[in-house]
């Protein structure tokens, strides 16, 4: 059995954002009207670095099945 380990690094300024407390990693979900079910807004996945203060977007580097 292999654990999972995964490293992210700022592009910016090499810092490990999977270090504790060096990274806010956000999650903004889709802003969709509940009852025509129309999307105003996509989901949005974001991690900022602290140590440079760079946000860092992942859904450029996510492909969706669903696009509008
Ligand atoms: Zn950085």
């Amino acid at each position: 059995m292999v654990h999972e380990i995964i490293h992210i690094i700022c592009g910016n300024c090499g810092q490990d954002l999977t270090e504790k407390n060096m990274a806010t990693w956000e999650y903004k979900p889709a802003d969709i009207d509940e009852e025509t079910g129309e999307v105003y807004d996509t989901a949005d996945v974001y991690i900022r670095c602290k140590n440079c203060t760079t946000i860092h977007f992942l859904d450029d580097h996510i492909e969706s099945e669903v696009r509008e």
